[in-house]
């Protein structure tokens, strides 16, 4: 099914009518995304920071001629192009989408609750995708935005859909359900997850309720919703009073009645009662939240009607859903990316458009396996792909299995050197027949449906592996940038600070993600650290604060800004710049208000001004100072004295030198302590790491990195022996040690040796016992007697604060990230 530009004019009811008779067969909502742009219809969204509209003379000239924009909007200079206006852009989405929905009489399952509402999804789709064309959400998307999208994948082959459902605020949720108009409800689970956008749990748990109103079936657990809401007493009222409820428990009556659960070895064997009979059903996992999400799909496959034989049959090959993309450095350069999540199309444009953003200027590969159950004509699918590929700027493709094969003509046939191909009948062929010589400073991809098992051709091109990693989230710091831009007006710049291997999360990696979300400005401690910016393709302006004459020449040659702290800098690059006859080279200029550190004294402002104004070898692109305790409460009346200062440098320096700069002195604490002191421009750093460092404010950052490492050995020691150097590791009673691979080489302090510091490991704090080794650390795992040898260990991340870790160590949170050396191997994740 595919609408022209005048029935979608009608259907979002755009003013005056517009005539066209272009067919739309693609949703953007995002400039960066442009594959197809003559099919493709540009919503101008536009949130707190971002206004749609000013994409649009970008997206122009890339192509894309059909675009829904806000009334007021004016149109100017835009041949051939089609504008929809409309009083709400965001509506509009979610009227076509809905518009599209209502065309099709299939059953949809719509999802939603606090966790698990994108592994249930996946898993029902392994479940039922024997008898059905299913079409899902792609990955999380389940917000006001993302609901749309997925819901405008819906074509005329399905017979099943299955959408999430995310809310973050009171009335999203009846927007939500318009759109799905889901005809079985799931409710996963009600846990007090965020809620910042509710009054309390109970408001939004009946929020979330509005999504099953129309339902006919419902599935849902009682022990999940309990105290929240009451879906068989009092608030019968949110349903249909003929919707049948599938409820499962394991303390109370229920259609399904948990009775007993046993752990066999990786399995975990369940009883349960369901329709007066008793039935058991072994499930792959022994973990309570992975169990959970498996009953809360067999609920839903007993109520479609399957028996327990096939449901049994069916759970027993469920798969963990890993929805990462894991980014790992590679042989000879190279990175792998490696989506296991799924393969079909949408999931292949979204890793693509991640590979995209990640390749920068690198050659990027591309292997796939055959694309299975897509429901969708072979020859049109591959060759899709294969214009897509074009699009992209892939360079080399690498087709695995009998399908892809077959189909080889769609790809070879569009080479003109384009791309290069090849092809092998099977992943064993390839790891056989492709010899790893031939990879080398490219980006891969690699997208294979499950049984072609890619993770061998991962574990291949794959650096030797360090057991000790650093996990970097780039997911999260994108989540974080947001946190801090929300604080911001719309007008105000941001520069973010990527010194110190972006305080020990690696550059090149954690710059691109920045320049795909298109901040301001980067700054670095040194020269060399921008020069390796800018070799990874780095093209966002970049600040370097400590540059000295050593470094000016690749200053100019990689087009990096200096920091001017002092007359002596001044005239020596001045001195530079006139050798070389260079002018207006842009700098910045620092005042010192009181850290004692670096720069211009604010009385110096004057002098300064006249040097600047009278040579004109340097043009002045931002002027700033750094604040002290910018996150302490104590010294906010320092702090406000910082900022006069600055202020006063700032118009001191404005008068002499004629024109206006950037202002900027605000680091993390202070852009979120306060509002008044983000001038134009704010400098973020530890925050965009998921470390809040302000007194008494509280915002809601994820964890970027995680350090983790393993167990190397685990042995019994007696009471009354010692563990490691010195002897002063003494055991009073017998004892379990565990031996991990990580030492005061790769970063873990000396100073957390002989209990002061702690572990995580399976659910649990264990400390450590002993001095700290150069390479190696003993824990004491006496209350862990299942640990083996090889079990993951986590040094610091989601479940022990690096801010715990560093009170431990006696230092700050910074020195902790830092210093992680860098043998440690990065491996960056999105999710
Ligand atoms: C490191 C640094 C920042 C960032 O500080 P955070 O506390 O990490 O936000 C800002 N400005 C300057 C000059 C810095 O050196």
């Amino acid at each position: 099914m595919s609408y022209t530009v005048t029935d979608i004019a009608k259907i979002i009811n755009a003013q005056p009518a517009v005539s066209s008779e272009a067919r739309i067969e693609h949703l953007l909502i995002d400039s960066r995304k442009v594959v197809f742009p003559e099919s493709a219809l540009f919503f101008a969204i536009s949130g707190p920071r971002r206004d749609g509209h000013s994409f649009i003379s970008e997206l122009y000239t890339r192509g894309v001629r059909s675009f829904v924009v806000k009334k007021e909007y004016e149109v100017n200079a835009f041949p051939d192009a089609f504008f929809l206006k409309v009083d709400n852009v965001l509506t509009a989405l979610q009227q076509l989408a809905a518009f599209h929905r209502a065309q099709f009489n299939i059953p949809v399952i719509g999802i939603t609750g606090s966790n698990g509402k994108t592994i249930v999804k996946e898993w029902l789709f392994q479940l039922l995708q024997a008898d059905h064309t299913i079409v899902r959400s792609p990955r999380s998307y389940n917000s006001q935005v993302g609901v749309p999208l997925s819901v405008w994948q819906i074509e005329e082959h399905h017979t099943l859909a299955i959408f999430e459902a995310g809310i973050s605020t009171i009335g999203e949720m009846d927007k939500l359900e318009q759109i799905i108009l889901p005809t079985f409800g799931v409710l996963t689970n009600l846990a007090g997850a965020h809620s910042e956008g509710f009054s309390d749990d109970r408001q939004k748990a009946i929020e979330k309720a509005k999504l099953f109103k129309n339902v006919n079936t419902l599935v849902f657990g009682k022990e999940a919703v309990a105290g929240l809401i009451d879906v068989e007493g009092k608030d019968k009222q949110f349903f249909k009073k003929e919707t049948g409820l599938y409820s499962w428990s394991r303390q109370q009556p229920a259609t399904c009645k948990i009775i007993s659960e046993k752990k066999e070895g990786i399995n975990t064997v369940l009883s349960c009662l369901y329709d007066g009979k008793k039935n058991e059903i072994t499930v792959p996992f022994t973990d309570r939240i992975s169990i959970d999400n498996v009953i809360t799909c067999c609920m839903v496959m007993l109520a479609l009607g399957y028996n327990a034989e096939v449901i049994n049959e069916r759970v027993a090959k469920l798969e963990v859903v890993d929805m990462r993309m894991q980014l790992k450095k590679g042989i000879h350069n190279s990175y792998i990316l490696n989506d296991s999540y799924s393969n079909d199309t949408a999931s292949l444009d979204l890793a693509l458009d991640y590979l995209q953003q990640q390749a920068g200027n690198k050659p990027s590969t591309l292997i796939l396996s055959d694309v299975l159950q897509s429901g969708r004509d072979e020859n049109t699918l591959y060759n899709e792909i294969a214009e897509a590929l074009i699009v992209r700027g892939i360079r080399r493709f690498i087709g695995i299995g009998p399908a892809i094969n077959k189909h080889r003509n769609a790809f070879t046939g569009k080479e003109n050197g384009k791309f290069s191909t090849s092809f092998y009948p099977s992943t064993e062929a390839f790891l056989q027949q492709a010899g790893t010589q031939q990879f080398s400073g490219e980006y891969i991809l690699l997208k294979g449906a499950r049984i072609f098992e890619f993770e061998k051709i991962s574990h291949w091109l794959e650096q030797e592996v360090h057991q000790t990693v650093m996990e970097i989230n780039l997911s999260a710091m994108a989540h974080n940038l947001k946190v801090y831009q929300a604080q911001l007006l719309p007008t105000t710049k941001l520069m973010a600070m990527v010194k110190a291997f972006s305080y020990g999360s690696g550059s090149a990696e954690v710059a691109r993600l920045l320049q795909f979300q298109k901040v301001d400005y980067l700054a670095v401690a040194y020269a060399d650290e921008g020069v390796e910016l800018r070799k990874a393709g780095i093209s966002l302006p970049i600040m370097v604060m400590n540059a000295d004459s050593a470094g000016f020449d690749a200053l100019v040659t990689y087009g990096l800004e200096p920091e001017i702290y002092s007359f002596q800098v001044y005239h020596a690059f001045h001195q530079f710049l006139t050798q070389q006859g260079l002018q207006q080279f842009p700098v910045h200029i620092k005042f010192n208000t009181g850290m004692n550190r670096l720069g211009f004294e604010v009385t110096e402002a004057g002098e300064l001004a006249g040097y600047i104004k009278s040579r004109q070898t340097m043009a002045v692109q931002s002027v700033f100072s750094h604040l002290v305790a910018s996150e302490s409460a104590e010294h906010d009346g320092f702090t406000r004295q910082q900022v006069t200062l600055f202020e006063n440098a700032c118009r001191e320096l404005r008068r002499g030198i004629g024109y206006t700069f950037i202002k900027h002195i605000a680091n993390s604490a202070a852009i979120h302590r306060n509002a008044a002191y983000q001038f134009d421009m704010v400098r973020l750093g530890i925050g965009l790491y998921g470390v809040d460092t302000g007194e008494g404010s509280s915002v809601s950052l994820e964890t970027v990195a995680t350090l983790k490492t393993t167990v190397a050995q685990v042995r019994k020691v007696k009471a009354g022996e010692t563990v490691g150097y010195g002897r002063k590791g003494r055991v009073d009673t017998d004892s379990l040690i565990a031996t991990v691979r990580i030492g005061y080489a790769d970063g873990y302090s000396r100073r957390l040796g002989n209990g002061a510091g702690k572990m995580f490991i399976d659910n649990r704090l264990v400390p450590v016992i002993g001095n700290v080794c150069m390479d190696m650390t003993m824990l004491d795992v006496t209350d862990l007697p299942n640990l083996s040898e090889g079990d993951t260990v986590e040094v610091f991340g989601r479940n022990l604060a690096v801010q715990t870790v560093a009170d431990w160590a006696g230092t700050i949170a910074y020195e902790i990230m830092t210093g992680v050396s860098q043998r440690v191997k990065r491996v960056y994740v999105e999710e």
